[in-house]
């Protein structure tokens, strides 16, 4: 079964923790073992996987995805968004990450981000937890 969460992303670029939300699936889905596919079903935004304790690396992220690919640029897309869409294919729209003891099973500093790039808006994020 596949299960939704909705995050809400509060401006134009941003990285939302959606860790305590991936948790809350994987801790309702019963499973204590396995693995939980994330996956964001969205053109504009991804979901991606770095450091929660400083809250400066999102920034930094932000602000160099933003001199790789500008927001103004000579683009063929009609809809204006063409960096959103860049971003998004850069970031991706998969994480997967371990279930072990019923934990979601990262790295000390690490945090399951949604990748927001032409918010805000309210978006889904689907879920897949496996046991093995
Ligand atoms: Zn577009």
């Amino acid at each position: 079964m596949v299960q939704q969460i909705e995050v809400r992303t509060p401006s134009h670029s941003c990285l939302v923790d959606i860790t305590g939300q991936v948790q809350r699936a994987v801790s309702q889905s019963g499973i204590r073992e396995g693995v939980c596919c994330i996956f964001v079903p969205h053109t504009t935004a991804g979901v991606t996987i770095n450091e929660n304790a400083d809250p400066t690396v999102r920034s930094d992220i932000l602000r160099e995805l933003e001199k790789i690919v500008p927001w103004r640029d000579h683009y063929e897309h009609s809809e204006g968004n063409a960096a959103a869409h860049i971003k998004s294919s850069l970031v991706g729209t998969s994480q997967i990450v371990f279930v072990s003891a019923g934990q979601v099973k990262l790295g000390t500093w690490q945090g399951i981000f949604f990748a927001e790039f032409d918010g805000p808006r309210t978006r889904k994020v689907w879920l897949r937890i496996v046991a093995c």
